[in-house]
């Protein structure tokens, strides 16, 4: 069943751990270790079901094992997802059951944050193990990564603005932001300060509802932005939104956000294109927050040292842009050529 997965790409190691006492149940997938030790955050959300749990984790440790290469990391690509019940929550033995999980990989997976877990997560499960990074407490503590990950963003938004449009001028320009969590309302307020007209949507209303005030936004349903017009698009919810047929509506003419995972499956970019619609690859653009984590994960904490990285990010993206225009081959398509190309140097190397 695994290994027949359609999401399964030759990944090392998958962990299926389940605590009775604290109703654990977690899944941690181990893509790819060649360039070091799997990094890669920990998502805990409602599933369906463990088969949608294992589909995500499958596919966003492998996402990590490209994020990492692509950003020069010596790390390799993993991801954890926690099955949670809301009604549940998250207890602290829950949070400790999850830590000695990590701890039986021995520093094989280092974590952080993801969707649905906050720093105060992370400082809980760091007192357990020593396998997790963006705390607050550690001498090396790099805290809350969504920061860094929205400035990366961001940048790399007004990169793919002159590319599509040529000129880096936000003001007056029309972008719809999917989701409002820790990194989309960081990028709301910088392209609010940068004169660009808001379109919003999230599941939880109370936070459309202040963008609303706040921005000055339009809020929309969160089926609905996808259709609207505007010029850019910033995914910043959860993955597999770009599908054939949210595609064939969207309306934009760039997609530039930090959602993980944005194409439902590997063909989506190349319908973009098609479609005349310039694609930001998501793993290239959202690295800000791993380049923070990782900064802890290795010890040497440096804050400016990590936004200087992140400001590295857009002269990236260009290359893709630039390599894509060159060949004709899709942006997701370079960005996965250029990930492997790293991969198979250790090969060689080896
Ligand atoms: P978050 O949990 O703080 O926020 C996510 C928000 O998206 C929530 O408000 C949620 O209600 C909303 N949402 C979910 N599905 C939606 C939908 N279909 N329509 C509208 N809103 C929706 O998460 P975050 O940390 O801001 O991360 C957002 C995305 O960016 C995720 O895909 C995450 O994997 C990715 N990412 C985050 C970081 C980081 O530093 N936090 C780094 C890299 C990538």
């Amino acid at each position: 069943m695994y290994f027949e997965h359609v999401e399964f790409d030759s990944h090392e190691k998958i962990l299926f751990i389940h605590d009775a006492v604290s109703n654990l149940r977690a899944i941690i997938a181990i893509h790819d270790t060649r360039l070091g030790p799997a990094l890669g955050g920990t998502r805990f959300w409602n599933y369906a079901d463990s088969a949608d749990a294992l589909g995500d984790a499958l596919r966003l440790s492998k996402g990590m094992t490209y994020k990492n290469a692509l950003a020069g990391l010596p790390f390799g690509g993993g991801k954890a997802v926690v099955l949670i019940d809301p009604a549940q929550g998250k207890s602290p033995a829950l949070l400790r059951a999850y830590a000695e999980a990590l701890n039986q990989l021995d520093g094989q997976f280092i974590t952080g944050e993801d969707v649905g877990m906050t720093v105060a997560d992370v400082d809980q499960i760091r007192v357990h193990t020593p396998f997790i990074a963006g705390s607050s407490t550690t001498r090396a503590a790099s805290g809350d990564p969504s920061r860094f990950t929205a400035e990366g963003v961001y940048r790399c938004l007004l990169e793919t603005a002159e590319v599509a449009f040529g000129s880096m001028d936000l003001n007056g320009a029309r972008i719809g932001v999917q989701g409002l969590g820790a990194v989309g309302w960081k990028l709301a307020e910088k392209l609010y300060k940068a004169g660009a007209t808001l379109l919003v949507s999230d599941l939880d209303r109370t936070k459309t509802r202040r963008a609303v005030d706040v921005f000055n936004a339009i809020e929309t349903a969160p089926e609905w932005i996808m259709r609207q017009e505007m010029d850019i698009f910033a995914p910043c919810g959860l993955g597999r939104i770009l599908s054939d047929e949210s595609v064939a509506a969207l309306k934009a003419k760039a997609v530039a956000g930090a959602a993980n995972n944005q194409l439902s499956h590997p063909g989506v970019d190349q319908f973009l294109s098609q479609r005349g619609i310039l694609y930001a690859p998501d793993f290239v653009i959202n690295a800000g927050g791993v380049l923070n984590v990782a900064a802890e994960a290795q010890g040497d904490y440096d804050c400016e040292k990590v936004m200087k990285q992140v400001h590295r990010i857009p002269k990236r993206l260009r290359s893709i842009f630039d390599r894509s225009k060159a060949t004709g081959r899709s942006t997701g398509a370079i960005a996965d050529v250029l990930a492997q190309e790293i991969l198979h140097q250790v090969n060689k190397a080896a």
